[in-house]
């Protein structure tokens, strides 16, 4: 292929000059050897003899460069050619977690790897989230032998062991919305805390405010105790313990009080009860039926009901697809005890 050949020094000024002039043979990769760079060139003979003031005209073999595209492209026939796979991976600092068949995966994680500088290891979703503690089991697939994340989010940072706690990216907006919601100076509490990223975004936005954060998994709770570090959050009260039984503890503490059990919420709504002040704030998250997507409004305002209280729906909202015949909503309402 022809080339352009120049001194180090004179590489700036004439990497400048081929890429004013279109001259840079686009795909193929520039090198170095010695004292010299070879830059690949294409254009008409009257062009490319003005490049001479930069250095000599040559010819060498040039690398391919693999463009982000061809990889896209080549993963999307992956995935398409296996019945299992679903597109596209949750990326949790430097893993990547993906969700096919050993085999496809291994296809997908080289892809990974080669493409995505920021991938050091590549996971595959080996068990549905289940269990109390709302685990995931997962699989090795290539790359660094490493289970714990480095994840970012919102401003935040968070380390845990995937396998261990739960954690998903994907409800990385909702933290947001209700961290952007909060008063400074509220009180809130933070039931099925998890490694803590509901509590720590919002004691981040409201340093004001006291934020209860409950967790019943012990290494939940343990990676919330290194999260609030991480973060040097100052108003968060980490509990290790059921929600159930701590509730009575927090009798009309709080403001506000988040939900995030979508699977088993209502069988929490006494807690709420009890914790909410004379006033407060529900953020409720659920797994319904697509066809009745908002049934749990008429539950909810039922169920206070029931203890003289007023509910006030302010907001409901689709959180996330969740399985063929479910999504998971959420639902902001007031009660009035
Ligand atoms: N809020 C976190 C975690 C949500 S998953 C996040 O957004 O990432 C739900 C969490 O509730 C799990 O970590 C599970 O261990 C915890 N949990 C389940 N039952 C609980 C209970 N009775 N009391 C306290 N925590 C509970």
């Amino acid at each position: 292929m022809k080339c352009l050949i120049v001194n180090k020094e004179s590489a700036e000024k004439a990497r400048k000059y081929l890429l004013r002039y279109g001259l840079l043979k686009k795909g193929y990769k520039v090198f170095s050897k010695e004292s010299f760079i070879y830059f690949p060139i294409s254009g008409i003979s009257e062009e490319v003899k003005r490049l001479a003031q930069f250095g000599t005209i040559g010819d060498a073999k040039f690398e391919k460069i693999k463009t982000n595209k061809n990889y896209k492209e080549e993963l999307e026939k992956i995935i398409s050619s296996s019945e299992s796979a679903s597109k596209g991976y949750d990326l949790l600092g430097d893993i990547a977690i993906i969700d096919a068949d050993p085999k496809t995966a291994r296809k997908m994680a080289k892809l990974l790897l080669e493409s995505n500088k920021n991938i050091k290891t590549v996971l595959r979703k080996a068990s549905a989230v289940k269990g109390l503690y709302r685990k995931r089991s997962y699989a090795y697939v290539m790359g660094k032998r490493n289970y714990i994340a480095h994840y970012k989010e919102n401003g935040a940072i968070f380390e845990f062991d995937v396998r261990k706690v739960f954690f998903s990216p994907r409800l990385s907006y909702e933290r947001q919305r209700i961290a952007s919601m909060v008063k400074n100076g509220e009180n809130v509490m933070v039931m099925f805390a998890g490694v803590g990223p509901f509590a720590i975004e919002i004691a981040k936005k409201a340093p004001k405010s006291k934020v209860v954060a409950i967790e019943l998994n012990k290494y939940g709770y343990k990676y919330m105790l290194k999260n609030i570090e991480l973060n040097k959050v100052k108003n968060v009260i980490p509990i290790l313990g059921d929600v159930k039984k701590m509730a009575i503890k927090y009798k009309n503490f709080a403001d506000r009080i988040v939900m995030p059990l979508p699977k088993e919420a209502h069988h929490f709504l006494d807690s709420a009860y009890i914790v909410a002040k004379k006033k407060a704030i529900v953020h409720y998250y659920s797994f319904v039926d697509k066809e009745k997507e908002f049934e749990a409004e008429q539950m909810i305002k039922e169920f206070f009901e029931k203890y003289g209280a007023k509910v006030k729906i302010i907001n409901k909202r689709v959180v996330r697809p969740y399985s063929a015949k479910e999504i998971e909503i959420v639902i902001d309402f007031s009660i009035a005890k």
